[in-house]
């Protein structure tokens, strides 16, 4: 491999890329983490990631990927042979119906056509049908990253309490987390899935649980055997600032600092960038005359975006074309979208030259790889965000 000039352009819908400040927080010797200093360093992180998550109850932080954390939150709550309602809405909810399957779990999974959102509807009509309460949990993605879809959590909470159902409520918001709105104590949430990569700007390798106090009760009894997982171990040495067995010390580092970035910039400010950026992508696409994949404008996402290409073209092509011209990567098309649409992330760590540098090298590989499109994206992109300029002039 060569050395290629220039910073690469990771603009796949995470892992995004890490910012400066946060490499250097972790580039700092790994410290005993039964020693005094580490307890301070825990406690600052346990009660910081909690504002993030919108809750003022215990985040369990695990050595872990974003489906680890997956696993968790059903192990931790759910017994073998229980039911749980999920929904389609893209890969990432097939992935966490299977790993639902293989623990033994009875999936009702709600079809779904990967360019909307959960139906709201359909939950309350599920839920007030079952009236014996079999099902133990609802599991949704909040921002599912395979299609660009970002489901209302609020509206289906207000389902749920329509139907009168008691089954917990459990939310992947592995992509979402730090780019968009989350409420997990206004929106009743019981148990919030989360992971290090995505909007946190952090490198892989943590994943989190937020957890409601009626999702605590239940691991009190429940069914399945967990050992690594286990809340219980994890909410005890917290208490102190310590952890069960060895955490990520060094991405802890990492992530006492994108909690001070994201405090520094105001989450209200970091939601109202990534709506902004979206919205600018979505401009660009329009103008080459391509359509985005999600076909709700309330369940756009401001993650990322899911650009379909025109019949007879390869998605996988056209990013093979820009990374080899352009040293950009974009997301890929997953399970049943795959070659079918690219995907851009607008998250994490991003700004609008970055935005712009993005948007360049699509056009650009549009044409090179002869996809059928209309120039101009760029210049739509560049007069939304002159328009929207929020700094003195
Ligand atoms: C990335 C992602 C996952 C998987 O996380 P891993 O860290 O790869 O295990 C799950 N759900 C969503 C919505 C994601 O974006």
């Amino acid at each position: 491999m060569s050395y290629k000039s220039g910073r690469h352009f990771l603009q796949i819908p995470g892992p995004s890329n890490v910012p400066d400040r946060i490499l250097r927080a972790m580039d700092y010797p790994t410290m005993d983490h039964r020693g005094p200093d580490f307890g301070e360093i825990g406690l600052e992180i346990l009660a910081g990631v909690k504002k993030v998550f919108g809750t003022d109850n215990h985040v369990i932080v695990y050595p872990s990927s974003g489906t680890g954390a997956w696993e968790a939150a059903l192990v931790n709550t759910l017994s073998p042979g229980d039911k749980v309602l999920m929904f389609e809405t893209g890969q990432f909810a097939t992935l966490w119906q299977e790993l639902a399957e293989k623990h033994g779990l009875e999936v009702e999974f709600i079809d779904g056509d990967w360019r909307h959102g959960v139906d709201a509807g359909l939950v309350e009509e599920k839920l007030k049908a079952d009236s014996g309460h079999s099902i133990k949990a609802v599991c949704m993605v909040h921002n599912e990253t395979s299609t660009g879809v970002a489901s209302n959590i609020a509206t289906a909470r207000q389902a749920m309490d329509a139907a009168g159902h008691p089954a917990l409520l459990m939310i992947d918001t592995i992509s979402s987390l730090g780019s968009l709105d989350y409420r997990h104590d206004d929106w009743g949430v019981d148990i919030t899935v989360s992971c290090s990569q995505k909007g946190l700007m952090l490198p892989p390798g943590l994943g989190f649980n937020a957890i409601s106090d009626k999702a605590l009760e239940m691991s009190k009894s429940n069914g399945f055997t967990r050992s690594y997982w286990d809340w219980q171990a994890m909410i005890t040495n917290n208490a102190s600032g310590f952890f069960p067995y060895t955490p990520a010390t060094n991405l802890l580092y990492g992530l006492r600092e994108a909690l001070k970035m994201l405090d520094e910039e105001g989450l209200e400010n970091v939601f109202a960038r990534h709506d902004r950026m979206a919205e600018a992508t979505r401009r660009a696409i329009q103008a080459w005359g391509l359509e985005v994949l999600c076909q709700n404008p309330d369940e756009y996402s401001s993650v990322l975006t899911a650009v379909m290409v025109p019949d007879g073209v390869d998605a996988d092509h056209v990013r093979g074309v820009i990374l080899d011209n352009f040293d950009m990567s974009l997301g890929t098309g997953l399970g049943k979208v795959k070659g079918k649409v690219f995907r851009i992330g607008h998250l994490g760590d991003f700004n609008e030259l970055t935005l712009m540098g993005t948007l360049a090298g699509v056009e650009m590989g549009l044409s090179l790889a002869d996809v059928p499109h209309q120039k101009g994206g760029v210049d739509k992109a560049m007069a939304y965000l002159t328009e929207t300029a929020g700094g003195a002039s």
